[in-house]
């Protein structure tokens, strides 16, 4: 895998934070993990497969507020 978090060009083979992990029925591991800009991602590895993220959210509200910068409003 070789793919970058598209948010904030975290890649996505160095997992930044594991949030659960579990076995699918077919022995294979789903995951959930946290970018380090916020965005969930769900992974999925069928048994003797590489790892996929399969879905990916949206960079946390902070991270978002940063982003388009609100000099009015305090820091955090
Ligand atoms: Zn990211």
């Amino acid at each position: 895998m070789n793919s970058l978090c598209p948010h904030c060009g975290w890649p996505d083979a160095e997992v930044y934070q594991v949030v659960s992990r579990r076995l699918t029925r077919d022995s294979g591991l789903m995951s959930w993990t946290r970018c380090a800009c916020g965005s969930l991602q769900m992974r999925q590895q069928p048994r003797g497969k590489e790892t996929a993220v399969v879905t990916r959210g949206r960079p946390t509200a902070d991270m978002a507020t940063l982003r388009h910068g609100h000099p009015e409003l305090p820091s955090v």
